[in-house]
């Protein structure tokens, strides 16, 4: 298997949640030589230095410094969601079977969700002496399954279906009494008395790499693990640059971004006022001379309905990068920002293609326009093409794995500075 294409597939086949999502990204990251920064402690910033801090366990935000004094920002920004089902509070439902209760986490398309191995993962908060500590949980094996009702109760079923949130999605977990062995189990995994959770579903299916030569993968949740991860090789792969390469991964995408470890939110904002006060740098300056991108997957031309595709913006699978644009801003790409993104790939040797919705399909949005509210810096929206977005078990490209990467890598190692005339200089 391509050697990019192993280490993503190792990554998807670990990010069993959110939580997991960031901690493996934090472990590539310390691999890395990167020193963990708390938000809640002073920060001592050295010339040349490597930094992270993540929040709420579900964030991530790494930067590193030039030696020289430093130019602006280049960020990337992506996120670690996805769309699932959680646990509800109380969630043991009792009966002849026992059923656990979820609640529909984001915009997922549910049919794929039944018929197949599911498990739980996430984090508890458990009691300790002092007060309250996270601990990261994956039952990791075969556990719930949701049945469909056989086709001799619903003759209808492919004729399009309307489920119910409350009736058709809710999990087998065991038999009668199975409530208190799962309890229990989970407690053993944390390690204490779980006085809190936050858990989700996920399938078990590992990536698949298929086609006729092996060039498409399917996994759970290469949105966005996928533009994730690439965001995270590029950053640590890239050469020096006099800029400040700032990788940011969300939480909380899936559901407008408002959290606490959301792109709402001022994570990266204070992040990077710090870091300006620390160096004695003016930030809006800073801002001034800086870029985000904002890196999230698309959708591919789907075989079977090119209908649903802009006729001259459909990208393809293993077609290269896309740039997404949309004239209501849904993706914050201007001419400018789409111009300094394709020289950065021209730079890595990278194909670019390009996305508009349909004009007569509304589409979906991302986290660049959400995250320059907080933070606002010539913008561009990318991602990689993708089929089934918001299935729990979605289709791309083996060759847009290494693109991606290849042009980030470019990305975090450019000088970018502002012209006289307002334009930029990309070397
Ligand atoms: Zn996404």
């Amino acid at each position: 298997m391509d050697k990019n294409m192993k280490a993503l597939a190792q990554f998807l086949n670990s990010a069993h949640s959110v939580y997991h999502a960031t901690a493996a990204l934090e472990a590539e990251l310390r691999k890395a030589g990167y020193t963990r920064l708390q938000e809640d402690k002073a920060w001592e910033l050295v010339p040349g230095g490597k930094y992270y801090l993540t929040r709420g366990g579900s964030a991530v935000l790494a930067f590193r410094l030039p030696k020289a004094a430093p130019e602006g920002f280049l960020i990337s920004a992506s996120h670690t969601d996805r769309p699932c089902f959680k646990v509800k509070e109380n969630g043991i439902l009792a009966g002849a079977y026992t059923r656990l209760a979820v609640e529909k986490y984001g915009g997922a398309i549910i049919s794929p969700w039944l018929d197949r191995p599911l498990s739980v993962a996430g984090r508890v908060t458990v009691e300790t002496e002092e007060g309250v500590e996270n601990r990261l949980v994956d039952f990791d094996r075969d556990l719930l399954l949701i049945p469909n009702v056989a086709v001799h109760m619903n003759r209808k079923i492919n004729e399009g279906y309307a489920w119910n949130l409350a009736v058709d999605t809710i999990p087998l977990l065991g038999g009668k009494d199975a409530g208190d062995k799962f309890w229990k189990e989970l407690e053993k995994l944390a390690g204490g008395k779980v006085l809190g959770h936050d858990l989700y579903l996920y399938v078990r299916q590992e990536t698949s790499v298929w086609g006729l030569e092996e060039e498409f993968f399917s996994a759970p949740a290469i949105d966005d693990l996928e533009c994730a991860w690439a965001c995270t090789q590029g950053f640590l792969n890239a050469g020096e640059t006099p800029n400040v390469p700032v990788l940011a991964v969300f939480d909380s995408e899936e559901v407008g971004s408002g959290s606490y470890q959301g792109a709402a939110a001022d994570f990266m904002e204070s992040a990077l006022a710090r870091i300006c006060r620390e160096l004695n740098l003016e930030e809006s300056c800073q801002k001034a001379k800086s870029f985000l991108v904002s890196a999230d997957n698309g959708h591919a031309l789907h075989p079977n309905h090119p209908e649903l595709s802009d006729g001259n913006n459909a990208p393809v699978l293993n077609g290269g990068v896309v740039i997404k644009f949309n004239a209501n801003q849904k993706y914050t790409t201007d001419g400018q920002s789409a111009a300094i993104f394709r020289k950065v790939c021209r730079k890595a040797d990278v194909p670019v293609q390009t996305y508009c919705n349909r004009a007569d399909i509304a589409g979906g949005s991302t986290l660049g326009n959400i995250s320059l509210r907080q933070v606002a810096v010539p913008s561009v929206d990318i991602g990689l093409a993708q089929l089934a977005m918001h299935s729990c078990y979605e289709t791309a490209g083996v060759q847009d794995v290494t693109y991606l990467q290849k042009a980030m890598t470019a990305y975090y190692g450019i000088t970018l500075k502002v012209t006289e005339n307002g334009g930029f200089t990309v070397k």
